[in-house]
């Protein structure tokens, strides 16, 4: 196989691979639901990476917490 045909034969990065979840829980959420299927709020629509990033930020701002608390 040559290096267009692999290139071709890759699943391509279109924006799509990733679902919309609610910024309070990071339940599925359809695009154009307004509420969170979890806790029934009122929530923003958010893709799932920045969800999970999101969590990753906030252990990461746990963690220097508890260097400055000397724990
Ligand atoms: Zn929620």
């Amino acid at each position: 196989m040559n290096y267009d045909n692999w290139k071709l034969s890759n699943p391509i990065d279109d924006g799509w691979g990733y679902d919309m979840v609610s910024n309070c829980c990071g339940a599925a959420l359809d695009i154009d639901a307004e509420k969170c299927p979890d806790c029934k709020e009122y929530c923003d629509p958010i893709e799932d990476y920045e969800y999970t990033q999101r969590i990753v930020d906030s252990i990461a701002e746990d963690r220097m917490d508890e260097k400055r608390l000397g724990l």
